[in-house]
């Protein structure tokens, strides 16, 4: 039983069907929970516009421990142990405390979609009515249905984020090709008035990007203008919206996990090992449910509970958010270089680690050994 049913063009048959569980959206939330799901007996629909792997929207840095955590070090290019800060009035670099880690997309997804047996379906997710989803491909139905789908968050009541009025920062990159050795970042108006800029190397590519707190700033001209400041072709561009608040972790029966849930972190727009850390715990929670140890119920006060005990970190990271912009530019600089004083990243970068600490992850599960799957397509 081949486990990829993906349908193109013509193929593009009608699916249906009923299902344990469906998870919409197969970037790193949501094959996160389907790992999670692996060897429960679950029948486990995964949805996804795109191939697996097909679209990248991040620049792909995440600390190595989380790559290490989820067997994913197969998709590292590039480490590094420092942090290089640049302002207007000069440049700090700090050490610190555990190494962060570029990746390649594809290559990440294809690893962890390895670590799940469930089915795959290209379908656009359109929205749901109880315990179906609607697609431009048909309905599938579950009672325990998971929203990986982004920032979107399409399976909300309120249909979802309009930008640029919501609580959305937005982030532009450029990837020409070429080494660099160093992780560094930009505080600097000259790129964007509240937000950063970075250059994250991967091996034998260059991720350079601009994001923005205020999604009314338009970062396109600044992205190219860095990009030509490091005297690198503004190339191979992607871009999305990052949300920087928290919404409700769930909705009826709806479970929202990774950025659909807020889950990326404010200040730094840190969105992968959330995705990550929220993924493990909610697909641990909907195992319980498929293997009898909890009603759905519990599952959405559980997962609930889980999350918004976070609330009060997020918020933190929202006020430095925006109090960090507001600073006279100089203030910064001092700020900056104290903020580098060795003993100071190592207690900040700990504590921040620690928001959602890899600890968390534990071995893949094994999936059974005779796992009787029935195709998606009608
Ligand atoms: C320019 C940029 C750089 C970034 N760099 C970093 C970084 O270096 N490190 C970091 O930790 N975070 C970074 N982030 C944030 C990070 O990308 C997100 O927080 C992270 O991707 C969230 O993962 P997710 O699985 O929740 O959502 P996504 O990665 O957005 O995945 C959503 C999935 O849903 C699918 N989908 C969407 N709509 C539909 C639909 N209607 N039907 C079917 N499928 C659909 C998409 O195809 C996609 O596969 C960056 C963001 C941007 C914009």
């Amino acid at each position: 039983m081949p486990k990829r049913a993906t349908k193109r063009g013509g193929e593009r048959t009608p699916i249906s069907g009923r299902y344990d569980v469906i998870v919409c959206g197969a970037s790193f939330a949501g094959l996160t929970v389907a790992r999670q799901l692996c060897g429960s007996g679950a029948r486990v629909l995964i949805l996804d516009r795109y191939e697996i792997g097909e679209r990248q929207t991040s620049a792909c840095g995440v600390p190595t421990a989380w790559l290490e955590a989820m067997g994913l070090e197969g998709s590292a290019r590039q480490e590094f142990g420092e942090l290089v800060v640049h302002t207007p009035h000069g440049t700090s670099r700090y050490e610190l405390p555990w190494t962060f880690s570029t990746f390649d997309y594809r290559e990440l997804c294809r690893l962890l979609d390895e670590q799940n047996d469930a089915e795959f379906e290209t379908a656009k997710v359109n929205g749901r009515s109880g315990e179906t989803v609607h697609t431009d491909r048909g309905d599938v139905s579950a009672p325990l249905i998971v929203d990986g789908l982004g920032w979107r968050r399409i399976l909300a009541s309120d249909g979802g984020y309009q930008p640029p009025d919501a609580p959305l920062s937005r982030g532009l990159e450029v990837h020409p090709d070429g080494p660099s050795d160093d992780l560094e970042i930009w505080i600097d108006r000259r790129y964007v008035p509240a937000g950063y800029g970075w250059r994250f190397p991967a091996r034998d590519e260059q991720r350079i990007g601009v994001g923005s707190f205020d999604p009314r700033f338009h970062v396109k001209d600044t992205t190219v203008l860095l990009a030509e400041d490091l005297e690198r072709p503004p190339v191979r561009y992607q871009g999305n919206w990052i949300p920087h608040e928290l919404r409700a972790a769930t909705e009826d029966i709806v479970f929202f996990v990774g950025d659909s849930a807020g889950h990326c972190l404010p200040l730094t727009a840190e969105g992968i090992r959330t995705a990550f850390y929220f993924g493990i715990r909610l697909g641990d929670e909907l195992r319980a449910v498929v293997e009898g140890r909890k009603t759905r119920d519990q599952a959405l006060r559980s997962y609930s509970m889980f999350v918004d005990e976070h609330e009060w970190k997020f918020r933190w990271m929202l006020r430095a958010q925006r109090l960090v912009p507001r600073l006279p530019a100089r203030l910064q600089r001092v700020l900056i270089w104290l903020a580098g004083r060795r003993r100071f990243v190592h207690w900040s970068f700990g504590h921040y680690l620690r928001i959602a600490p890899p600890e968390l992850a534990g071995p893949a599960p094994a999936p059974r050994s005779d796992p009787e799957r029935v195709p998606a397509a009608a």
